[in-house]
């Protein structure tokens, strides 16, 4: 079997290096797909040389954007829309949710989909599900079409503002999430790696300040990242900060979720530099 060293570069001068068995390689029209093995972190898929998750630390970040906004909601969701997320792993945290009645998934690369259907399927959660409808679609243009007050949680897992991400970084993006959404509902995205991407969650939470009149950041230990991930939650009314229901994960808890409000002087920094 070949194995060699892959590199994730992450600046000019610094990479995370894995020892591969190389699995699966396909140039999407979206993307550069790529699976591997690592003796570490299991199997893992790489999109346009960014690592995306791995098997062995997945469960944080799928728990984290699925349980703390679903906490923080004085009623339990029902109604839910996901833009990306196309491996499964949202849809399997939700699933965990009995009271979600509807789930629509927006995957932007069927590639994507269909590659971790096969070689990552234990991670994905069951597409058979009835309240599961998943569409091959660009989130961005769909939200300026759906109807407004529709959902009680937009969770936006999607790649860095790179390629077709880049629209979901956007102002108008974040006001059209915030018509969509009910007057209590909530909205996650990912907001990349503070430490090694410093731009990216200055630029989201500014813009979606204009669209939400509570914007907050919250953060998760992700390993294989190399430093914790940022996330920024929208709201039309309160915080989110604290739990309403006592969700509990491989990660996430009560307690775990008043500590990812918790974030580091030097983040603040960034926002006000
Ligand atoms: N957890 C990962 C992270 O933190 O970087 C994200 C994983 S998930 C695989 C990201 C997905 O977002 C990709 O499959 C990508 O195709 C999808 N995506 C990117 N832009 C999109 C768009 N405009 N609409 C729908 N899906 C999109």
């Amino acid at each position: 079997m070949t194995r060699y060293w892959w590199f994730e570069k992450i600046t000019p001068h610094y990479s995370h290096g894995y020892n591969v068995i190389p699995i699966y390689e396909k140039r999407t029209p979206y993307q550069h797909l790529l699976i591997y093995k690592n003796q570490l972190w299991g199997r893992f898929l790489v999109l346009d040389g960014i690592t995306q998750f791995t098997e062995k630390d997945e469960f944080i970040y799928h728990e984290t954007i699925v349980f703390c906004p679903a906490a923080s909601l004085d009623f339990p969701p029902e109604n839910i829309l996901v833009i990306g997320g196309g491996d499964g792993g949202v849809i399997r945290e939700l699933q965990k949710i009995p009271e979600i009645k509807s789930i629509l998934q927006l995957e932007i690369d069927q590639e994507v989909f269909k590659a971790c259907q096969k070689y990552l399927r234990e991670i994905a959660g069951d597409y058979s599900d009835p309240r599961v409808e998943f569409r091959i679609a660009d989130g961005a243009k769909f939200v300026t079409e759906a109807p407004a007050e529709s959902y009680d949680l937009v969770i936006v897992d999607c790649t860095d503002p790179i390629g077709p991400a880049v629209v979901l970084y956007t102002e108008e993006f974040y006001k059209n999430v915030a018509r969509i959404l009910k007057p209590t509902g909530r909205f996650i995205q990912q907001a990349s790696i503070p430490r090694f991407y410093p731009e990216t969650l200055p630029m989201a939470y500014y813009r979606a300040q204009k669209a939400f009149p509570v914007v907050e950041i919250l953060r998760a230990p992700v390993p294989c990242y190399g430093d914790e991930i940022a996330f920024i939650m929208g709201s039309k009314s309160d915080s989110s900060r604290q739990p309403k229901r006592p969700y509990q994960g491989r990660f996430y808890n009560p307690e775990v979720h008043l500590a990812s409000f918790a974030i580091p002087s030097w983040w603040q920094d960034l926002l006000h530099k």
